[in-house]
């Protein structure tokens, strides 16, 4: 099922973001996570693509196994940076044999290793170069990434929302946001892209921080802004790792319920790889989306 099929919908729905393994030896516990999750039937499941394509065959099999097994429709991510046309062409083709339909075109990051390294052979820049090769190359449904609280290269939020909009217009058929631990900040960037004229669905990502030790990392990944409230959270249960995690869940489902509240319909959950945290979630919002959930 294409994603663009699941936002059109009017119902409430989330889907879950699992990453694949580093190495063939944890292929299997991460394999077993991520059937957890699919178990739990999420609207669909993003799996992520490692920074230099170091995982990238793991992405494949990973969306494949949840979307043969447990029906759950799936979104394989793929970056360009420093991959040559040959690389990606394979990419592509590999995704189409193994079913996938939908597919998250990002850049990657500028590692320290890749700004230093010689960029002759670079045959893409940027997401957007992705967008066009996917568009000319296949009948996918396309994702890109974007950034409510502007992404860390960009001079301004308008040269940020300029380029958005070329990935848009390039053929992205939505949008995935970086996380955000302010919904405020998540209604303020719609605002300003729907005045830019991107009109493609939009989904806010949500980052369950259910361990203190998250949130550094968190800052340092996304440079997104941490609310007094929910410091005052980590502050108050950091240094309990069950109560951190019962806090971090209710955090997350409280803005889940703010999003759905004010007519966003589908809302996705960086859950990494922790079936528990999305079981959480789950539970917690099964009157909510409709279904049955009591596992
Ligand atoms: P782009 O859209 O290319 O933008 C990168 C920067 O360049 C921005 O500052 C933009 O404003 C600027 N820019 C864009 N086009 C132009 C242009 N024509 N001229 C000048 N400037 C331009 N990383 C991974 O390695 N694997 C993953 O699976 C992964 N999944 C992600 C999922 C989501 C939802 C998000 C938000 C991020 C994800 N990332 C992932 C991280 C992502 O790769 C980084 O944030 C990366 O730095 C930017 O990727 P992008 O696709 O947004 O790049």
């Amino acid at each position: 099922m294409l994603i663009t099929e699941i936002l059109n919908k009017s119902s409430m729905s989330l889907s879950f973001e699992v990453f694949p393994p580093k190495k063939e030896t944890s292929f299997e516990s991460v394999k077993t996570a991520t059937e957890k999750i699919a178990a739990m039937s999420p609207a669909f499941m993003s799996v992520t693509y490692g920074a230099g394509g170091g995982t990238s065959d793991y992405t494949l099999s990973v969306a494949q196994n949840i979307q043969e097994k447990y029906g759950v429709p799936t979104l394989a991510h793929l970056t360009c940076i420093s991959s040559s046309k040959a690389i990606v062409k394979k990419r592509i083709d590999d995704m189409k044999n193994a079913g996938i339909t939908n597919v998250m075109a990002l850049r990657g990051d500028l590692t320290p290793e890749l700004q230093n390294s010689d960029k002759k052979y670079w045959d893409y820049r940027y997401a957007v170069d992705l967008i066009r090769e996917l568009c000319e190359n296949g009948d996918f449904c396309i994702g890109a990434a974007c950034y409510p609280e502007v992404h860390p290269e960009s001079p301004n939020q308008r040269e940020d929302i300029k380029y958005l909009k070329e990935k848009v217009d390039a053929g992205a058929d939505f949008l995935t946001t970086q996380m955000v631990f302010d919904n405020n900040l998540f209604y303020n960037f719609l605002y300003k892209i729907r005045e830019a004229g991107i009109t493609v669905p939009v989904i806010p990502g949500i980052m369950p921080i259910t361990n203190a030790n998250q949130v550094d990392r968190a800052i340092k990944l996304s440079g997104a802004f941490m609310p007094q409230r929910f410091k005052a959270v980590v502050d108050k249960f950091g240094t309990s790792p069950e109560a951190m995690k019962q806090a971090g869940v209710a955090y997350a489902t409280d803005q889940i319920i703010d999003l759905y509240a004010n007519g966003i319909t589908n809302v996705h959950v960086y859950s990494m790889n922790k079936p528990d945290i999305a079981k959480g979630i789950m539970q917690n919002l099964s009157a909510i989306l409709g279904n049955s959930f009591s596992e």
